[in-house]
Parts: C-alpha cells; sequence; structure tokens
C-alpha cells in the first residue's frame, strides 16, 4: 500500500506577528469548536476518499497549541479512526512556547503525537520583540523540559535567520541554546519580508542583516549545528542522525499528502488541490483544483532542496528515463565550480550552492 501524510492547519494564534503572511488570525473559544467540527467532517470527505496508509500527519498553523490540549487529542483521535494510520507514523504537533504552557503533554502523549515543533526563532530577548514575539527563551526551556518529562524524545526549535538587529555572535548564543535544551532537530529559516505585513510597511526603518550579511548567518548556521551534531538534510532543516522530519522529507520527494484547513494544499492521486484563504471558502467546502502535480521539472526542484538532492535511481524508476543529458551537463558544470556535489548515485548542493540554489535549480529545469 502507497503511504501518504496528512497535514492540519490550524488557522489561530493568539497575536499576530509583523512578519508573518500565513493564514492566521486569533480565534475565540467557539471559533475553536467551529473550526475543529468542520475539519473532522473534511477528515471524514478525504479518508473516503484515501486508501493509502499514512505514514505522517503534521498539525502546523498559525498555532495548534492554542486551541488546547482536548481539541488538538479529537482531530488527532478522528484522523486515526477515519484513515489506516501506519502503527510507527510520525505525528508532529506545532506549538508556541508560551500557549504551550497550558498543554498537558501526557495527554497529548496518552493520544498519539511523538514529536514537537517549538517556534523558537531566536534565543536574544532583543531580537523576540523585533519579531513581536510573546514568548520569552525560558518560556521555550520549560517547554521542551515538560514535553521531555511527559517522553517526547523527538523535539524541533524553530530558529530564524535575518531578524533586527541579529548578529553572528547572537546568532551563535540562539544555536548554543538549542544544543543546551539537547533537542534533536533544528530549523532555521530565513525572515522574508513579505508584501502586505508590517515589517513590509517599515522594511526602511528595521535594520534588517543586508543579503551579504544573510549569507555569512547561514554559513554559521551550518557550521554551528554540525559542531553540536545536527546534520543537514534540508536546505533549512538539521537533526541528529534518525530524527530527520518524515513528514516534510515526503514534501521534498515528491511524494502524496492530504492539507486540511484554510489555505492547505493537497497532492492526491497525482493532482493538486488546496483551500482558500479564508474561513468561508474553507467552511463552504470550496477545494480549488491546481491542476496535476509531481512532473519531472518539479521532482528535481523539490529534491535538491535535500542535502542528498537527486537520487539518479529513484529520478528514473519514477519517470522511466535518466536524468536529460543537458541537465546533467550543467550540474557537473555547477559542481566543478563548487556549488554541487555529484557522483555516479546522486546529485546535490554543497552548502555554498544552498546559498544560491533558485538560480541554480531555474537554470537546471
Ligand atoms: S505565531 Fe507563527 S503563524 Fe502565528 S502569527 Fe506568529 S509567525 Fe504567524
Amino acid at each position: 500500500m502507497n503511504s501518504i501524510g496528512v497535514y492540519i492547519h490550524i488557522p489561530f494564534c493568539k497575536q499576530k506577528c509583523p512578519y508573518c503572511d500565513f493564514f492566521s488570525g486569533s480565534g475565540s473559544e467557539i471559533e475553536y469548536d467551529r473550526y475543529v467540527q468542520a475539519t473532522i467532517q473534511k477528515i471524514d470527505y478525504w479518508a473516503q476518499l484515501c486508501d493509502k496508509q499514512v505514514s505522517s500527519i503534521y498539525f502546523g498553523g498559525g498555532t495548534p497549541s492554542v486551541i488546547g490540549t482536548d481539541r488538538l487529542c479529537m482531530l488527532l483521535d478522528k484522523i486515526k479512526s477515519a484513515f489506516s494510520v501506519n502503527d510507527n507514523a510520525e505525528i508532529t504537533c506545532e506549538m508556541n512556547p508560551e500557549s504551550a504552557k497550558k498543554i498537558d503533554f501526557f495527554k497529548v502523549k496518552s493520544h498519539g503525537f511523538n514529536r514537537i515543533s517549538f517556534g523558537l526563532q531566536s534565543a536574544i530577548e532583543r531580537e523576540l520583540n523585533a519579531l513581536g514575539r510573546i514568548h520569552t527563551a525560558q518560556d521555550a526551556k520549560s517547554a521542551v523540559e515538560r514535553a521531555k518529562e511527559a517522553g517526547f524524545i523527538n523535539i524541533s526549535l524553530d530558529l530564524m535567520l535575518g531578524i533586527p538587529f541579529q548578529t553572528e555572535e547572537s546568532l551563535k548564543k540562539s544555536i548554543g541554546f538549542c544544543a543546551e535544551c539537547r533537542v534533536t532537530h533544528v530549523s532555521s529559516y530565513l525572515l522574508k519580508i513579505e508584501k502586505g505585513t508590517p515589517f513590509y510597511s517599515n522594511k526602511e526603518k528595521l535594520q534588517f542583516p543586508d543579503d551579504d550579511e544573510q549569507a555569512r548567518l547561514y554559513m554559521l548556521t551550518v557550521d554551528e549545528l554540525e559542531r553540536y551534531g545536527y546534520c543537514q538534510y534540508e536546505i533549512s532543516n538539521f537533526a541528529q542522525k534518525g530524527f530527520e522530519g518524515r513528514h516534510n522529507i515526503n514534501y521534498w520527494k515528491c511524494g502524496e499528502y492530504i492539507g486540511i484547513g484554510p489555505s492547505a494544499h493537497s497532492f492526491f492521486d497525482g493532482k493538486r488541490f488546496y483551500y482558500g484563504r479564508s474561513m468561508q471558502d474553507y467552511y463552504g467546502r470550496k477545494i480549488i483544483d491546481d491542476g496535476t502535480g509531481g512532473d519531472s521539472e518539479e521532482y528535481i526542484m523539490l529534491a535538491l532542496r535535500l542535502k542528498e538532492g537527486l537520487v539518479f535511481r529513484e529520478y528514473e524508476s519514477r519517470y522511466g528515463a535518466p536524468i536529460p543529458p543537458e541537465s546533467m551537463e550543467k550540474i557537473k558544470n555547477f559542481a566543478k565550480h563548487g556549488f554541487m556535489e555529484v557522483d555516479k548515485n546522486h546529485a546535490g548542493f554543497t552548502k555554498e550552492g544552498f546559498l544560491v540554489s533558485n538560480s541554480i535549480i531555474s537554470d537546471l529545469i
């Protein structure tokens, strides 16, 4: 039986961060209940269409922890009863260190969650304030400790690069903080200034690191995390051996997934679908057909986000032909210049290559 991932989007946050363009906003207890009921119906809808085994489940957002322990467990119970879920499925819940204070980690663990991802972003107070975050580094440390006490082993922390006031020294401290917390996984994303956000309107006033500084921060992140035993396995993701995030690896391997929630995307039976970015669309059951997906160009683009990159054997068995010779020639040329590594089994980016991966990928496909 083929496997599939399930993503549940929880579109609520206690407070909107000024850089965020995810579909999320504040909600009341009544709205949380309405949302959970609507999502339960949609889980039934998708489960009836799906004959694949679920190998990963991911609750993201927004801030899943704001809806509280019981609603999270209710949704997970529903997925487990409606779908065929693999016994070893990776089941992740994103949490904010502040709203995690109310979470009963013992209960979420007993219902089957086995991975927690906390949005730390930085361990430096000035940077957290600049990002408009409502938690402190100490909140994150306590949340990690509470999750561990309940038996969670697989815990991730998110870091952000390119925050106003961030320096190489301050970033080193944030990375050291992650290592001190002894988590198994760290994600590290570059802050993007998205149109329509308060950060975009104030971008001239805020002091963001420039492109060169961002590149230095990225290289430092890769080196520091590796020094602490976190190996890079994707452009922005690092893990201790055996703790790589399986749900997201499925995206990058162009595997299938069902996304439920406003703005959530699905890739199912070779086609792409998504829910619009509004509660009305979601409650109105409007699913937008986004055409076919998973062609060879998309596969190359996604696979190259992974450190192992393109595995030639996997590409050939999927598309019935080797990588086009003109693309192979270009890959070898990029390898000569130190941007890629290539051998008889695979081709992937070096850390210098990851910095310019967008332009290289658009040249390759
Ligand atoms: S907590 Fe996350 S999803 Fe919510 S507003 Fe902040 S960045 Fe966006």
